[in-house]
């Protein structure tokens, strides 16, 4: 069927909005027509074409949401009709999808970031030319995408599905690293560097497993007063104050936990140092493949340590409902840092997004 995409043709480019070809189902897959589709910085960092996995021409696109318009043979837990978030794909049966762990599924690489299917195919075509798809399992940046079943998630048709997109990719990995991954003790303390929809996320699941000091770090006053909106305790303005110290000085010697979400080296040796023993920080910021960190291994072996964290750890088929019932209920105001763009401004879109500016997290109106 023919779908209005915009297409990235190569690293750095604008974004093209055309006409392309999208093949029907094949067994296990749905067709889906997206409503909306969150932007997110992962989108923007394979378009500048740092990621080595970079593939061009591509589409582009991971916080999609809408509406089941076909399914192939084999699907039984979504119809014709459901609301839809989409979400990355897995294989389902290796060792780490049987734990619930599809973010870590061994054929994570080659299901979502070649831009094709196992066997090589792709589902996307332009002009008779093969177009690489599926991006995160996805390429949302599309009016109809085809998505295969492990990252087609069915939530309530009485929530507004357009605000429902970034909870496949934002709100899964700030909410489910602190929640998943961290798992913090009621009354503990926590550090979270980077204001964006994945720290105020964590600072919403910190604020949900009952932390008692919540400290958001940025460096953009608006983004630490939404922080404070949203349920952190204390914030610092990593321009003006040395964040390290004031985190020691606000938890009496230290943060219990700690998420870095902006993949800045210097920043990653704050996210550690900052942590009073025995102390976890999860790492969920993306750093340009080749980059090393230089660790004080003194402060490391006295109890600190660092993980890295992939899309909060979820088992995203029963955590995005979840997700949503938190957000009917209240729990979950990331709404209030939502931004609409028409889909024909998406270029506007995946800049703001990409900086550190006013706008936290842009939605797209598909037409
Ligand atoms: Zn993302
Ligand atoms: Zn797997």
């Amino acid at each position: 069927m023919k779908s209005r995409a915009a297409v990235a043709f190569g690293p750095g480019k604008p974004l093209e909005i055309v006409e392309i070809d999208v093949e029907p189902p094949r067994k296990g897959e749905v067709l889906i027509k997206i409503t909306n589709t969150g932007v997110c910085h992962t989108d923007a960092f394979t378009l500048s074409g740092e990621d080595p996995e970079g593939i061009f021409p591509v589409v582009l696109g991971h916080e999609g949401a809408g509406v089941v318009e076909e399914v192939g043979d084999a699907i039984t837990h979504v119809q014709v009709g459901d609301h839809v978030v989409l979400c990355g794909d897995s294989c389902g049966h290796c060792s780490n999808c049987h734990q619930g762990l599809p973010f870590y599924c061994k054929e994570f690489a080659e299901r979502n970031l070649t831009g094709q299917r196992v066997d090589g195919s792709t589902c996307l075509s332009c002009n008779g030319e093969e177009m690489r798809g599926r991006f995160v399992g996805q390429s949302s940046f599309s009016t109809n995408v085809i998505a295969s079943a492990p990252g087609v998630i069915k939530v309530p048709k009485d929530l507004p599905l357009e605000l429902l997109g970034p909870l496949g990719c934002g709100l899964t990995t700030g909410v489910g690293t602190v929640m998943n991954a961290l798992k913090p003790q009621p009354g503990s303390s926590i550090a979270i560097f980077g204001a964006g929809t994945v720290g105020l996320s964590a600072a919403m699941g910190a604020r949900l497993t009952g932390c008692e000091k919540i400290i958001v770090i940025d460096v953009n006053p608006s983004r630490l007063e939404m922080a404070l909106e949203i349920g952190a305790t204390e914030t610092i303005n990593a321009n003006e104050e040395d964040a390290v110290e004031k985190i020691q000085s606000l938890c009496n010697g230290g943060a219990n936990y700690s998420v870095e979400c902006t993949g800045v080296p210097e920043v990653v040796i704050q996210a550690v140092n900052c942590l009073t023993p025995p102390g976890w920080c999860a790492q969920v910021g993306v750093t340009p493949s080749g980059i090393t960190v230089p660790l004080e291994m003194d402060q490391v072996v006295f109890g600190r340590g660092i993980r890295g964290v992939v899309m909060g750890e979820a088992n995203v088929q029963n955590f995005v409902p979840y997700l949503a019932e938190l957000f009917r209920a209240g729990r979950l105001p990331y709404d209030r840092f939502v931004k609409f763009y028409d889909f024909a401004d998406i270029n506007q879109a995946v800049h703001d997004s990409a900086g550190t500016g006013e706008v936290i997290k842009p939605i797209l109106r598909m037409p």
